[in-house]
């Protein structure tokens, strides 16, 4: 693991991120282009800056009352790249559980990756902002959901320029069978996962971090609580390293999506 990390990690990250920006106006091109070719449904339930806030959605095979619904979101933060281009590929290669069907939001903050920042043109952080949205992004992104049943399991997909490798929280609070470990083993096969012991303040075992903690205590929400609140009791969020080569992050959330889900 600590050769893999020598050869990898480029060292670039000093206080922030400072590695490959994203053409998001032409990656989101590609991601509707691809999504309506293959049969899926192309909503945009916001537009800002001329730039529009996409759900896809493919329907199961077959509609059944106990069809599973997953959620996939990412690119919330307009300067973790692999999340956008995981969605791409992940559409692209159009391999999902038939019988499930697949709702894919591939960009929250559009306008954060045209500025090359994290947050909004407002500086919000968007992913602080779910308990009482205050930003137009959020507020459109929640109204949507509101219509949404509820989801089987939701998988949000970021970067952290900080770690060392992969990792992924966990949010279970039932205690159903986890999913963790089989997609830290997936994402082994192409990407190091983070051996800290701690994780952004927080106790973490192989890349695992399953925080005890209940959201209803806590001010600043990320869109993972407001789901786990509203229309999920399973919930993961994925974190690639984004000091490391942005084919090896793409890698890496596309393998934990796919682990995911299979
Ligand atoms: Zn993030």
């Amino acid at each position: 693991m600590l050769e893999i990390h020598r050869v990898l990690k480029l060292g670039k990250n000093h206080g922030g991120y400072h590695g490959e920006r994203l053409d998001i106006r032409a990656v989101l091109a590609q991601v509707e282009a691809a999504a309506v070719e293959l049969g899926w449904r192309s909503e945009a339930f916001h537009s800002e800056e001329s730039h529009e806030l996409l759900a896809l959605t493919r329907p199961a095979a077959r509609i059944t009352e106990h069809a599973p619904r997953f959620y996939i979101s990412t690119g919330i933060h307009g300067d973790e790249p692999a999340g956008p281009l995981a969605a791409l590929r992940l559409l692209r290669e159009n391999h999902w559980p038939e019988q499930a069907e697949i709702v894919l939001l591939p960009c929250l903050n559009p306008v954060g990756f045209a500025h090359n920042r994290r947050e909004n043109s407002q500086g919000m952080d968007l992913n602080r902002d779910f308990l009482q949205p205050q930003s137009p992004e959020i507020k459109a992104h929640v109204a949507w959901l509101e219509k949404q049943a509820a989801f089987t399991l939701c998988l949000c997909l970021h970067e952290d320029w900080e770690s060392h490798g992969f990792y992924v929280y966990e949010l279970n609070p039932d205690g159903r069978p986890s999913l963790a470990e089989t997609m830290v083993a997936g994402v082994a096969k192409v990407c190091p996962i983070d051996p800290s012991a701690v994780i952004e303040g927080r106790e973490a075992v192989g890349g695992i971090i399953r925080p005890q903690l209940d959201p209803r205590t806590r001010p600043l929400w990320p869109e993972s609580f407001w789901l786990l609140q509203h229309k999920t009791r399973l919930s993961y969020t994925l974190e690639a390293p984004s000091d490391f080569p942005l084919q090896v992050r793409v890698n890496a959330l596309v393998a934990g999506v796919k682990s995911a889900l299979a």
